[in-house]
């Protein structure tokens, strides 16, 4: 979405081995903090000291509110889910568990299958507390609007899919571990570009288990009409029957939009609270924006970083892990990390880098998101009657549907945000214009 908030994928336990959010490109438009050379192709200087993002004071306090809500949550259920880890390591308790496995099963991929299947229950039964707080603001605050018995579906079917896929991977990595029990971060490396690959491949299909999702043209013909002018203009090569509409309004009233997919799964989908709020411009400006991030190829480019960054991650984790099972290894029943116990202590160091590498796969996914936002705009340019008006309009209303701040603090915003804030991006493209004195775009010829 589009301030950081988590998606479908960091739900699943791959998301914790691998540490990284990926996702982030699915949420909406971007604009980051001003690059100067790009203001200095700005419109003719207006002395407006109002901000190009507002909220009227009302909706002010409460985004202000929410805002340091969302960020104390964010921080302390990732810190918690990371402290949570070494409490259960330190009682013993998977020592405990993988014990009651052997009791179970003689057959060690049947006692492994079970011992992953109750760490992923255990652990995402220690994060609902903070999913809960999490949906009791978001309702109070009226941006969720998703009753509880719909939401606690959700929490369980985004369960059910994390031991559907979690499971596996796991036994799989434990299985590397005690194979190559030197190289064995290599070789999780090596299997994790795969299975990225078809996760982001797999993770389209899933959005129908959360969403109704329809047709974007069933009823949106016109609209779809309009896109196609922005995609001769782009010349990306999604045809309608890949634009869908998914019926988010009925949990939400925060407006988003993304793109997803690889190959045959890729497509772009739109949340139903856009086209309600949103007039047609400022949806193509959405639309541009999501196009940018195909036509700049930003889907490989985040794959590649990952798998760049993990590469020295995994390698850091296995020498921390090392470590660990050296010095606390007796107290804590991890006979080597190749056991159950042990592994899940290279568990624990995985999800310390993640949260330690946060800031850093954040800044990549604002850096694409601010490309998008002016992709976006040069998109839409001739098309619309004034690019820098609809894009403005349109931050704002993003914005204010989410009540996000208008002035967040600068060092939350680069720790958690995977979207640059709606001001910046929104005083950005008051200022981007390239046109001006017979210019052109960063991306367009014209
Ligand atoms: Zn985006």
């Amino acid at each position: 979405m589009i301030a950081g908030r988590k998606t479908l994928l960091t739900m699943l336990p791959l998301a914790l081995l691998a540490g990284l959010t990926f996702l982030p490109l699915q949420a909406q438009t971007t604009a980051s903090p001003m690059n100067p050379a790009q203001t200095a192709t700005a419109a003719p200087a207006q002395t407006a000291a109002q901000p190009a993002y507002t909220l009227p004071p009302d909706e002010l306090a409460k985004a202000i509110t929410l805002g340091r809500i969302r960020n104390v949550l964010d921080l302390a259920g990732s810190l918690w889910s990371i402290v949570f880890l070494w409490l259960l390591l330190a009682a013993g308790a998977f020592a405990g568990i993988e014990r009651w496995t052997q009791r179970i099963s003689e057959r060690r991929w049947v006692r492994g299958l079970i011992f992953f299947a109750a760490l992923i229950v255990i652990t995402t039964l220690a994060g609902l507390p903070f999913d809960w707080l999490g949906q009791h603001y978001e309702r109070s605050y009226g941006i969720s609007v998703q009753g509880w018995g719909s939401w606690l579906g959700d929490e369980a079917k985004s369960l059910g899919l994390a031991l559907l896929f979690g499971v596996p991977v796991l036994l799989l990595f434990n299985w590397v571990v005690k194979r190559w029990p030197r190289r064995y971060w290599f070789g999780i490396w090596v299997l994790t570009l795969p299975i990225l690959v078809l996760t982001v491949f797999i993770e389209p299909l899933l959005v129908p288990v959360f969403y109704k999702q329809e047709p974007l043209q069933q009823h949106h013909a016109a609209l779809v009409a309009r896109m196609e002018t922005v995609v001769a203009r782009t010349g990306i090569n999604i045809p309608p029957d890949r634009m869908y509409l998914i019926k988010a309004s009925a949990k939400s009233k925060g407006i988003n939009a993304f793109v997803a997919g690889i190959g045959a799964t890729k497509r772009y989908v739109m949340w139903d609270t856009a086209t309600d709020q949103m007039p047609d411009d400022e949806i193509l400006f959405v639309f541009g924006h999501e196009s940018g991030h195909y036509v700049l190829h930003h889907i490989p480019k985040i794959l590649a970083g990952s798998a760049i960054g993990m590469f020295f991650m995994y390698w850091a984790c296995a020498a921390f892990a090392t470590r660990l099972v050296r010095r606390y290894g007796a107290r804590w029943g991890a006979d080597g990390l190749a056991s159950r116990t042990g592994f899940v202590v290279l568990l624990f160091a995985i999800s310390l880098a993640g949260f330690l590498m946060e800031p850093a796969s954040n800044a990549f996914s604002r850096h694409f998101e601010h490309q998008a936002d002016i992709y976006g705009q040069e998109a839409i340019h001739g098309i619309v009657v004034d690019p820098q008006k609809t894009a403005v309009a349109a931050f704002n209303k993003l914005g204010e549907s989410w009540l996000e701040d208008p002035n967040p603090n600068p060092i939350i915003e680069f720790w958690l945000f995977n979207h640059p804030s709606v001001a910046h991006r929104a005083e950005f493209a008051e200022h981007y214009n390239p046109w001006a004195n017979g210019g052109h775009g960063e991306f367009f010829k014209n």
